[in-house]
C-alpha cells in the first residue's frame, strides 16, 4: 500500500506515458520533452515498459514515488490500468486464430448463425472485426482478423487486446505454420490458449494425433496432465461448441477480467474507413469506463465528439461498457488501426490533445530521421542492400497497416531493404502509377479496385499493380519479388573425370585432346578445370564429345575418346594432366 510519503505507481509490464504523466502529477508533453531528451521518441498513448518508466524517473529526480512492478500473476492485466476496488468484472474478449482453412471463419459463423459465401477469398475476412456473443446471460466477445498479421500489427501498436485465444486446429491436417504462429502470438500476448480441435466430424480426423501434435510445440493438454484446455468441435456441424464456451467463460472466471466503469471511458481503434455521407466510420473496442453519444474522445491525432454509436449488429447503443465493441462515427479525421482513445472532458481539449499528440508525432517522424539504426540502414542500401519499393493500397486503414507491418515483418537478412513509397486507403489511380514508373516500384491493392484505364496506363509505363484479396497471397508474392532482387546464387556440380592420354591440336582458342574417363561422364557444355597434379592450369568449356572420330553426346566412365575444349584464354594441356568436369549453374535464391 502507498505510504503517506510515498507515491507507489505499480506498473504491470507497461504504462502509457499518458497514465505516467497524470501518475507523476506532469504534463503529457513535458514529459514527452524529457523522454525526448532520454533519446526516447514518445507519443501520447505509446507505452513504456518498466525500466523506461524507472529510467525517467530517476532523470528526473523524482522523489517520492515510487516504481513498483506489479505481479502479473493474472497476465492479462499487462494492457490493463490499475484496477480501483470498485472495478466490474467485464467480458472475455476472445480471438479465434488459427492454419488457413482449419476453420476459424466457419467457427465465427456458426457461433453466429451468419452465412459467409464458402471459400470466399480464402474465408478470410479483411480487417479486424468484433462481435458478441451472449451465452448463459454473460457475454463474450470475439475478434475476427485478417491474419495474425493484424494482431501482430496491433501490438506494434503498444496494445494487448485479447485475453484468450482460441487456437483451431483441423484433426485431420495437424499443426501448421500459422498454427505455430498463432500459439507464438498468444503467448507473446500473455493470453489464454483454448485449443479448439475441429473437423472432428471429418474421416481423417484423429483426436491423439492433433493432441500428440501440439504437446510437441509446447501445449500439454489437461487430459494428460497439461495446462491447456483442448476441446473437440466441428464448427460446421456445431458439436461441443457450447463446452466451448463453457470453457471461455471458465477461463475468465479463473483470470477475474476486470475493468472499471467509473473512469473516463478509453480502449483501442480496431477499424476504420471512410463512408459516403457518414464521414469517418470507426470501430472500437472499449476498455474502461463507459462510452456514450455525445462524448468527446481522443485517438491518436484526431479526436470525435461521438455522433452516432451503433453495436456489431448496427443497432443504435446509447452506452458501452468495457469488452464492448461499437461503431462509431463524428471522427474530424481517420484515426489509425491500433490507437488508443480517450474520453476528455469537452472540445477543446480534445483538439489540443490531439493537437499535441500530432506535435510529438512529427517529433518522432524528424528524429527517426537521424537514429543510427536508420542511418546503418541507408548505408546498407548504399552497399549490398537492394530496395524493394512498393506502393500500397487498401480498403480500409486496416488492411493498409496491416499489409505495410507484414510486409515489414518478412525476414531478408538485411539483404533487402524495404521502401514504402506510398501507402493509403482507396483504388489504385493515376498519381500511384506515376509514382512508381520508373523506379521499379510495384503497385500492391488490398481489397481495391484497379480502374480498367489505370491498369492499361500501368500497362503501358510497365508498372506492376498486383491486386489481392488474402494478405497471405499478397505477402508470398512480395516475397517473391524480394527474391527476384537477391543476388543469384552459383552453384556448381561435379560431374566427372578424364586422364589425358594424347594432345592432338591446340590452337589459341582450341584444344583437342583424348584421353579416359575415369568416373562420371563427360558431355559437350560442361566446364573442366585442367589439373596438373595438384596445380589447377585454367578452366575450358566442353565443346565437343567423339567416340572414334564420331560425335557423340557423352563418353561415360571407363571409355576413351576425344573431346574439343574451348578456351577462353591461352593454355596448355599435357598428357596425364586430368579434366574435372562440372556444371555451373546461376540459381535463385529463397528468403
Ligand atoms: P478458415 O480459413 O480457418 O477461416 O477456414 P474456414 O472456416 O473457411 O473453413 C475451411 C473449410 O473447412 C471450409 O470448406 C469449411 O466448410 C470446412 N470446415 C470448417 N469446419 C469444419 C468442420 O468442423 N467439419 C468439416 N467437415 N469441415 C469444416
Amino acid at each position: 500500500m502507498a505510504g503517506a510519503e510515498t507515491k507507489v505507481i505499480q506498473i504491470a509490464g507497461s504504462i502509457t506515458v499518458d497514465e505516467l504523466a497524470k501518475a507523476l502529477g506532469l504534463s503529457v508533453t513535458s514529459l514527452i520533452g524529457e523522454l525526448f531528451k532520454e533519446g526516447i521518441v514518445a507519443t501520447i498513448n505509446q507505452r513504456l515498459d518498466f525500466d523506461t518508466a524507472a529510467l525517467i524517473l530517476d532523470e528526473l529526480e523524482i522523489k517520492g514515488v515510487k516504481l513498483e512492478k506489479k505481479n502479473t500473476t493474472t497476465q492479462i492485466s499487462e494492457h490493463k490500468r490499475e484496477l480501483s476496488d470498485k472495478a466490474v468484472t467485464r467480458p472475455p474478449v476472445v480471438a479465434v486464430m488459427g492454419h488457413v482453412d482449419h476453420g476459424k471463419t466457419t467457427l465465427l459463423d456458426t457461433l453466429f448463425h451468419k452465412k459467409t459465401v464458402e471459400g470466399e477469398a480464402g474465408g478470410i475476412t479483411q480487417h479486424i472485426s468484433a462481435y458478441q456473443l451472449e451465452y448463459q446471460d454473460r457475454k463474450i466477445t470475439f475478434l475476427d482478423t485478417p491474419g495474425h498479421e493484424a494482431f501482430a500489427a496491433i501490438r506494434q501498436h503498444g496494445a494487448m487486446l485479447t485475453d484468450i485465444v482460441v487456437i483451431v486446429v483441423a484433426a485431420d491436417d495437424g499443426v501448421k505454420p500459422q498454427t505455430v504462429e498463432a500459439i507464438k502470438f498468444a503467448q507473446g500476448a500473455n493470453a489464454k490458449i483454448i485449443v479448439a480441435i475441429n473437423k472432428i466430424d471429418r474421416e481423417g480426423a484423429d483426436i491423439p494425433r492433433t493432441m500428440a501434435d501440439l504437446s510437441q510445440h509446447g501445449l500439454q493438454p489437461e487430459e494428460w496432465g497439461g495446462d491447456i484446455t483442448m476441446v473437440p468441435i466441428s464448427a460446421k456441424r456445431g458439436d461441443n461448441l457450447e463446452k466451448l464456451l463453457d470453457m471461455i467463460l471458465l477461463t475468465s472466471d479463473i483470470e477475474e477480467l476486470k475493468a472499471d466503469v467509473e473512469i473516463p471511458s478509453e480502449g483501442l481503434v480496431i477499424e476504420s474507413h471512410m463512408e459516403m455521407g457518414k464521414g469517418s466510420v470507426v470501430n472500437l473496442l472499449v476498455t474502461g469506463g463507459e462510452l456514450k453519444t455525445g462524448e468527446f474522445i481522443v485517438a491518436g491525432t484526431t479526436y470525435a465528439k461521438i455522433r452516432t454509436m451503433l453495436d456489431f449488429r448496427g443497432k443504435p447503443k446509447g452506452k458501452a461498457t468495457p469488452s464492448t465493441p461499437v461503431t462509431v462515427t463524428g471522427f474530424k479525421e481517420l484515426p489509425n488501426f491500433g490507437d488508443s482513445f480517450v474520453e476528455v472532458k469537452d472540445e477543446k481539449t480534445a483538439r489540443k490533445m490531439a493537437l499535441l499528440n500530432a506535435q510529438a508525432a512529427q517529433n518522432a517522424n524528424a528524429s527517426a530521421n537521424v537514429t543510427s539504426t536508420d542511418l546503418l540502414r541507408m548505408m546498407n542500401v548504399a552497399d549490398n542492400s537492394k530496395v524493394f519499393n512498393v506502393i500500397i493500397k487498401g480498403d480500409v486503414l486496416g488492411s493498409v497497416t496491416s499489409v505495410v507491418d507484414s510486409l515489414k515483418m518478412i525476414d531478408t537478412n538485411g539483404e533487402i531493404t524495404l521502401n514504402i513509397v506510398a501507402a493509403g486507403v482507396g483504388d489504385v489511380t493515376e498519381n500511384d502509377v506515376y509514382m512508381a514508373e520508373g523506379g521499379e516500384t510495384v503497385i500492391y491493392g488490398f481489397n481495391v479496385n484497379v480502374p480498367t484505364n489505370i491498369a492499361k496506363m500501368a500497362a503501358r509505363d510497365k508498372v506492376k499493380i498486383k491486386n489481392y484479396r488474402v494478405i497471405y497471397e499478397l505477402l508470398d508474392d512480395a516475397k517473391s519479388e524480394m527474391e527476384e532482387l537477391l543476388p543469384a546464387e552459383v552453384v556448381e556440380e561435379e560431374k566427372g573425370e578424364m586422364k589425358v592420354l594424347g594432345v592432338f591440336r591446340t590452337e589459341r582458342t582450341a584444344i583437342i585432346a583424348g584421353g579416359e574417363v575415369l568416373r562420371g561422364e563427360v558431355k559437350p557444355k560442361m566446364l573442366a578445370r585442367v589439373m596438373r597434379g595438384k596445380e589447377l592450369v585454367g578452366e575450358v568449356e566442353v565443346e565437343s564429345v567423339q567416340k572414334e572420330r564420331m560425335a557423340v553426346d557423352s563418353l561415360a566412365a571407363g571409355e576413351t575418346g576425344g573431346i574439343a575444349l574451348k578456351l577462353e584464354k591461352r593454355l596448355v594441356v599435357e598428357i596425364n594432366d586430368r579434366l574435372k568436369f562440372f556444371t555451373r549453374e546461376l540459381k535463385k535464391r529463397k528468403l
